[in-house]
């Protein structure tokens, strides 16, 4: 069987593979993510460069051929991140494409310098903004600057880490999905995770993903977040017309010391927990993992790849079964 790329439609491979001497260790996730601060303060340009590339190498092995990838803007990292991920997105794009979204991922509360940096960000040339519902004190503040910023810039993508703590009392899907059918961004907003609306009643949860339906926007869920949370709920979001898109999150670092940047492995893990089990649900799985986005910049970039991928199965199916590499990469005839 002969595919033309698996989609990641979520990574950050800026704080991907830390180095040597920072062994993962077991701590409360505020613990992990002071260590991250840690570790963002001191990489230099050519270090983030040289840990994306051993992501993107990864990926490459498992076949994939689209990543939308994250990058911190803020005090901390400064624009380094986006430096090094600039030029990785050049000198990789005859094997994968790079969506690269400047990521608010410390919040405007304790680091309001960085709305000036995100609008350098947007100098330098990004296809898309994010922010993090869960980071500062208002979180539809957080939502209402993001998008302001995003819509000034007219990126591709608008994206925010949305309710990832999963908490009840911190569930702002229903705004994000109603600020979205206001300013008409559908095609153009990703919500990634939305642990919360796994926890919520199933009344509210049913009201949400009609209006998040409505809003157009896409889904993101990265499979790996259920070792701390759960996973949203992807089947309800699904049948009621909601686009979904499968991304690998990080790799190696202080949130998930694994990681191996296989689709087809993420696949799986989502169809174990979720019981993605019938023909057709498997299906449903292998059709998210190879849709490409719409958008025509996009389209015209993953044209220019320059190879196909193998696999040799008897059937489809396999694919998620096994997880298996490709056996080979086969030149594309132009
Ligand atoms: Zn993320």
């Amino acid at each position: 069987m002969q595919i033309s790329g698996w989609m990641n439609y979520h990574t950050h491979i800026d704080k991907g593979f830390l180095p040597e001497n920072q062994k993962y260790k077991d701590a409360e996730a505020p613990v992990r993510a002071a260590w991250t601060r840690d570790i963002k303060m001191m990489r230099s340009k050519a270090e983030i460069k040289q840990a994306a590339a051993q992501s993107l190498e990864k990926m490459y092995q498992y076949g994939t051929s689209y990543v939308r990838t994250n990058v911190d803007v803020d005090p901390l990292f400064e624009l380094r991140g986006l430096e090094a991920l600039l030029e990785l997105k050049e000198e990789w794009k005859e094997k994968i494409v790079i969506d690269i979204v400047a990521f608010n991922q410390e919040g405007f509360d304790r680091f309001p310098e960085t709305e000036v940096l995100l609008k350098e960000a947007i100098k330098l040339g990004v296809d898309g903004i994010g922010g993090h519902t869960s980071m500062d004190e208002d979180g539809e503040a957080h939502i209402d600057k993001i998008m302001d910023l995003a819509e000034k810039a007219s990126v591709d993508w608008i994206e925010f880490h949305t309710d990832e703590t999963g908490r009840i009392d911190d569930f702002h899907l229903p705004y994000l999905a109603k600020v979205t059918k206001e300013r008409e961004l559908g095609e153009k907003m990703t919500a990634i995770h939305c642990c919360s609306l796994a926890n919520v009643k199933d009344d509210l949860a049913s009201k949400t993903i009609e209006a998040v339906a409505q809003s157009g926007m896409s889904v993101t869920t990265c499979p790996t977040a259920i070792a701390t949370r759960s996973l949203t709920r992807i089947k309800e979001l699904s049948s009621a017309g909601v686009p979904i898109q499968v991304g690998s999150d990080n790799l190696r670092d202080f949130f998930n010391p694994l990681g191996s940047g296989n689709m087809l492995q993420y696949g799986q893990l989502l169809a174990y927990v979720q019981r993605f089990y019938e023909p057709a649900e498997v299906e449903n799985i292998l059709e998210w993992l190879q849709k490409a986005p719409s958008n025509s910049r996009v389209q015209s970039e993953l044209k220019k790849l320059k190879h196909t991928f193998l696999y040799k199965i008897d059937a489809e199916r396999e694919l998620l079964a096994e997880a298996p590499a490709p056996i080979k990469k086969a030149a594309v005839t132009l």
